[in-house]
């Protein structure tokens, strides 16, 4: 089999190949649509084993090259996510189940859990509120960090909803974790020891990569021209809902620091920064 749309010269990537040289025919063949074209082979092909992404290296790199590995390559080139092709994304220590309509967790989001981490210290925080948890990323994220606390999942979008109850039960945190739909912080009256967020805050006119801009939902990754509409419906809200004590924390745009420091600031918050593991600004924690 073929694969229509690959480069000229790419290899067809079955009849008999092992999945050790299929990994680097597949990782040469994605260099055009991928920043990581390894790991994005090797995840496709672990997928297309129907095994991890160890199982495959420590144990599959001999076997042939599994079936239908032509036509998930043909969607990469298309420049679909990864984490939808294969229906799950990792983040901090839980496997999330995604899919078209939700937004794909990124490791940038870890920031703010190490930063929630670095302020609780030793501390629980019992109630947890996840702002546009989209499946549940933040929130499950969290309760899996503090075993002993329960939390809240406010979407706007019944496909999040649905992914993060999902994710929820294939966790074992559906006794721990609730979902509701909502707009922001609107309606609620319970008070939270930690609020987490990462709404949406690209400006409406900023350029995005195609697997980004083709594929997720336009309502988790748009903000306004200047991407900062939501944090000025969300923030003016935090102080109701937060406990004493409490703090919230906001992703942010690398170059959004001052500008959603200020509107926080304007609501009586002291901020503080943190970086994600590129050194870019990426979270801010409000107490
Ligand atoms: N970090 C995401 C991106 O750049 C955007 C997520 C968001 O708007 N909250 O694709």
């Amino acid at each position: 089999m073929t694969v229509p749309g690959a480069l000229p010269g790419a290899a067809p990537f079955e009849g008999g190949k092992s999945v050790r040289a299929a990994l680097n025919e597949v990782a040469r063949t994605l260099e055009p649509v991928s920043d990581s074209p390894r790991l994005d082979a090797e995840l496709l092909i672990a997928h297309a084993l129907g095994v991890s992404r160890e199982a495959m290296i420590l144990h599959r790199l001999g076997d042939p090259v599994p079936e239908g590995l032509a036509a998930l390559v043909e969607r990469r080139l298309a420049h679909e996510p990864v984490a939808y092709i294969t229906g799950s994304r990792g983040f901090w220590t839980i496997d999330l189940a995604v899919g078209p309509g939700v937004l794909i967790p990124r490791p940038d989001s870890e920031t703010l859990i190490e930063a929630a981490i670095e302020y609780f210290g030793a501390r629980t925080p019992a109630r947890i509120l996840d702002l546009g948890t989209g499946p549940g990323t933040l929130l499950l994220a969290a309760l899996a960090e503090w075993p002993d606390a329960m939390g809240l999942g406010v979407d706007a979008s019944d496909v999040a909803l649905d992914y993060a109850r999902r994710n929820a039960a294939a966790l074992g945190m559906a006794a721990r974790a609730g979902f509701q739909r909502g707009d922001w912080g609107q309606g609620l009256d319970a008070r939270f020891d930690l609020i987490l967020a990462n709404p949406p805050y690209i400006g409406t006119e900023e350029p995005l990569p195609a697997q980004v801009r083709d594929y997720e939902p336009g309502s988790a990754l748009f903000a306004g021209p200047d991407g900062l509409d939501d944090y000025r419906r969300i923030i003016p809200d935090l102080r109701r809902l937060l406990a004493q004590g409490g703090a919230a924390v906001l992703e942010i745009g690398w170059t959004q620091s001052e500008s959603v420091s200020a509107i926080a600031r304007n609501s009586g918050f002291a901020v503080t920064l943190y970086k994600d593991l590129g050194a870019r600004p990426r979270a801010l924690l409000l107490s």
